[in-house]
């Protein structure tokens, strides 16, 4: 780790470009001695963001996850600058939700399939 980083450690936030669409974002420290990069001035309703997407910034300065089921309703969290990337996908955010749709699919393609030949009710006369 270099200088410069470690000048943000002590710091525990530092602007950084997305590699991806090059805006700013904040890099802040987690309590996991990682980093996280967040979307810089948005802060959001925690009940709005799924619990393992919520960041919440504690007295020292870094962040952790909130994942306090159901939040506090007036609870504001961040959140990660690749939730709002324009050049990254977006990560499933509501499993139960993917699989709704994913069965919604499948419901929808049995009413378009063709149905299957019916069986004739009784078999012509052969003689
Ligand atoms: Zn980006």
């Amino acid at each position: 780790m270099g200088a410069v980083d470690d000048g943000l450690r002590r710091l525990q936030v530092g602007q950084y470009a997305c590699p991806r669409c090059r805006l700013p974002q904040d890099r802040v420290a987690t309590l996991e001695q990682d980093w996280v990069l967040l979307e810089p001035g948005v802060e959001v309703l925690a009940h709005l963001v799924p619990a393992e997407h919520r960041w919440i910034t504690l007295s020292d300065g870094r962040v952790t996850v909130y994942g306090v089921c159901p939040p506090d309703g007036s609870q504001r969290c961040r959140i990660e600058h690749r939730l709002t990337c324009s050049k990254q996908p977006l990560p499933d955010l509501w499993p139960w939700l993917t699989a709704l749709r994913a069965e919604n699919a499948r419901a929808a393609q049995r009413r378009t399939d063709p149905e299957p030949p019916r069986p004739p009710q009784a078999w012509p006369d052969a003689g």
